[in-house]
């Protein structure tokens, strides 16, 4: 009998086998999608090994292995290198490689669903055409308008009636004439607005990036904001397309994509495929599939787009590598930027890894050689970067939040017509609702945390669980009147509003802006000045150019010091010298003013007087002194329970099933941070190794304990290596 391994999307680290029929065996290849039967259930799987005899006639009795019942894909679906990338990916993070893949998949194929093989629609000018198009008459607008469009090369059908919304006419009248033909691939990408000379310092820093195409590698690009990172990303690309590869891009966060994607699409036109959860599934597949049969030759994306299929992969560019978001939070807990370099290894591309304040982990690779570092230290136009004005509130009288220093600030920039932008990592309008009569503070029914004031729409909500309910009238226990303490990115709208109301203010949370789409429109109205203040949080720290900014406020960091979390610092230093980064750009050195309660903090005074490396350099000794990352590899088992007891029973008993062995340390267990969230009282264990792989071969010998304590518990646990956050 002939039988195959196949990888099923179930939580259970195994593969299972079926039974291959006479048909289908000669057809079966790692790769491909089948239907089988699982439980009751029929499910989609990948083929995940060749056919192979079982030696028997007959299926022994004991254990029947049951027929696949489709094959879905004539040809592999997943390539081998994809196959071999989500084999790592499982091994390494301890997921079951059916959900890796499943993972890895955009919904419809995900689903079973046929890839619509539709040739990509493009469009191209013809020798007739190019002779026609200086005779065009000025009246034939539209015709004018397509003609010239298509002038530079080739150019995607859809792409051509989005920006010519009334060319249809004149696409028929056009193909009729033959001044311009369909072609096969409107994809092909193409230098069409010309690249910026580059400054000496960018020039010599491309050239010794450049030295570094054509296999793998790792470079780190340490650019200050506004040194012209992007620029160098840009001509990367063009010498990998040039020699016929493959590029992607990674950009942590779905607002910045549009903005990074644009960029490469105004330098190389149609053949830029964006892969982001803003899009919509179909056409997440469609270009999914373009990758990976070479068509797309540009991938701009966030976290996930690490496993789009790219057969000529020569170089992966990962901006902003230092964000916490290209680690998932929650299923597969993969970090994209760990991911991405395996993947790069694999096919023998480069890596340029650019932030303006990289990680700890990059910085200590780089250190140790394991990585190029190279730097862009000033900024293309060469204005100076602001200083950071510590500013001691310890005795001043704030009013919501804001200091009379950070009040006049805002003031004096609008009078001569500059941008402010106010930093608070907080949203909503007050994070405590407190009654002033008897101090009952509003809890959430299911977490351990308060309730958060959120005025514009006069409710109460948990940032933890999602919670909401209406405010009170009054103090539900003593019918006093509840006060709103402390304040949220809401409450400085509101304060500034009251006392500029000439000026537009804008709020930008993810309160505010729901979708990527609001989230450009607001920064086009940012860039065409007709904003005055911007207020938000970490969203608007990340990546973007203002140009007419001239002073930030941060409103309050001050909680970062004193953080639970050991990366706490590391991003409150990113933060806040991003948030920096974003002012003075246009020329004139802009002004930042940092409020705090601890101004002689050694840190934050390291920070704001010398800069981020040398902050970075003292954190980095601090985490050698204590044996944490990156001296220390982690993992996190996190257990969430109805009661505490259970939560605890199952990591005491965890613990104790810990292979034994000198090299990994087991801390707990301990509640988490938050003990109860969502109604779940939560636990964990943390493990701790100086070396990588004795950390690996204690979790592989722990991990099948692990899971049937959980089928007898049926308690949630989660393992997480390299976790971004302990709580
Ligand atoms: P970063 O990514 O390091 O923040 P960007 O690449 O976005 O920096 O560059 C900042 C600004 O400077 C952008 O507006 C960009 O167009 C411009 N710029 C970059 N390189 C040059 C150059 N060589 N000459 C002129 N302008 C440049
Ligand atoms: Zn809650």
């Amino acid at each position: 009998m002939k039988q195959v391994t196949v990888a099923v999307p179930v939580p259970l680290r195994r593969l299972f086998d079926y039974a291959v029929p006479e048909a289908l065996a000669s057809q079966l290849q790692p790769g491909q999608r089948v239907k089988v039967p699982f439980a009751r259930r029929e499910l989609i799987g990948v083929v995940v090994g060749a056919v192979v005899d079982s030696g028997r006639d007959e299926p022994a009795p004991a254990y029947e292995i049951k027929p696949v019942t489709a094959l879905l894909d004539p040809a592999p679906l997943l390539s081998a290198a994809l196959l071999a990338l989500c084999r790592w990916t499982a091994d390494y993070y301890l997921h079951p490689l059916g959900e890796v893949i499943a993972a890895a998949l955009p919904g419809p194929l995900r689903r079973g669903e046929q890839p619509a093989i539709r040739p990509p629609e493009g469009l191209q000018l013809t020798a007739a055409g190019r002779a026609t198009l200086p005779d065009v008459p000025a009246r034939s607008q539209a015709m004018r308008a397509l003609l010239t469009m298509l002038e530079p090369g080739a150019s995607n059908a859809a792409s051509v009636r989005a920006r010519l919304p009334n060319a249809a006419a004149a696409i028929k009248r056009a193909l009729d004439a033959g001044w311009i033909e369909r072609c096969a691939d409107g994809g092909i990408p193409r230098t069409l607005e010309p690249s910026l000379p580059l400054t000496a310092l960018q020039a010599e820093v491309l050239a010794a990036l450049e030295t570094g195409i054509g296999r793998f590698g790792i470079s780190l690009l340490e650019g200050v904001t506004g040194s012209g990172k992007t620029e160098l990303y840009l001509r990367l690309t063009e010498t990998v397309l040039a020699a016929g590869g493959q590029v992607l891009v990674l950009a942590p966060e779905i607002g910045l994509t549009p903005q990074l994607a644009a960029r490469f699409k105004a330098r190389f036109g149609d053949g830029v495929a964006s892969f982001h959860s803003g899009l919509g599934e179909a056409e997440r597949a469609r270009h999914w599939l373009a990758a990976g049969a070479g068509e797309a030759r540009i991938v701009v994306g966030t976290r996930s787009a690490v496993f789009v299929p790219m057969p000529r992969l020569q170089l992966v560019i990962l901006d902003e590598e230092h964000d916490g978001s290209y680690k998932q939070q929650d299923g597969l807990r993969y970090h994209a930027r760990d991911v991405a370099i395996v993947r790069a290894r694999d096919a023998g591309a480069a890596v340029v890894l650019g932030s303006a304040t990289p990680s700890l982990e990059t910085l200590r690779n780089a250190k140790d050689g394991r990585y190029r570092h190279l730097k862009l230290d000033r900024r293309v136009h060469d204005t100076p970067p602001p200083r950071i004005h510590l500013l001691d509130v310890r005795h001043a009288v704030l009013e919501n939040g804001l200091s009379p220093t950070i009040v006049d600030a805002v003031a004096r920039h609008l009078e001569q017509g500059h941008q402010s932008l106010l930093f608070l990592n907080r949203r909503g309008y007050a994070p405590v609702l407190l009654c002033h009569d008897c101090g009952f503070v509003m809890p959430c029914p299911n977490c351990d945390a308060r309730l958060v004031v959120h005025r514009a729409r006069k409710r109460l909500a948990c940032h933890h669980c999602g919670h909401v309910e209406p405010q009170p009238p009054a103090c539900p226990d003593c019918g006093g009147r509840q006060v709103p303490i402390g304040q949220g990115t809401e409450r400085i709208e509101d304060a500034l509003a009251l006392r500029f109301p000439e000026a537009r203010i804008e709020r930008v949370d993810s309160d505010r802006l729901k979708s990527g789409a609001a989230l450009a429109k607001l920064l086009a109205d940012v860039q065409a000045g007709e904003v005055d203040v911007l207020v938000g949080t970490q969203v608007l720290a990340k990546g973007h150019d203002f140009a007419g900014l001239q002073f930030a406020g941060l409103v309050d960091v001050d909680q970062a010091l004193f953080g639970s979390d050991f990366r706490a610092l590391e991003r409150m230093g990113q933060l806040v010298t991003q948030v920096a980064g974003r002012v003075g750009r246009g020329g004139e050195p802009g002004e930042v003013i940092l409020q705090t309660h601890h101004p002689e903090h050694p840190l934050l005074k390291l920070l704001v007087e010398r800069g981020y490396p040398a902050f970075a350099a003292a954190l980095m000794a601090e985490r050698q002194q204590f044996l944490l990352p990156p001296f220390a590899h982690l993992a996190l088992l996190r257990v969430e329970a109805r009661t505490d007891g259970d939560v605890m029973a199952f990591l005491r008993k965890a613990k104790a099933l810990l292979p034994a062995s000198a090299a990994v340390e087991a801390l707990g267990p301990a509640p988490a941070t938050m003990a109860r969230r969502a109604g779940f009282q939560r636990g964990q264990l943390l493990l701790k190794s100086h070396s990588r792989a004795a950390l690996h071969r204690g979790l592989d010998g722990w991990l099948p304990d692990i899971e049937i304590l959980g089928q007898q518990t049926r308690h949630r646990w989660s393992l997480d290596v390299d976790p971004g956050d302990l709580f």
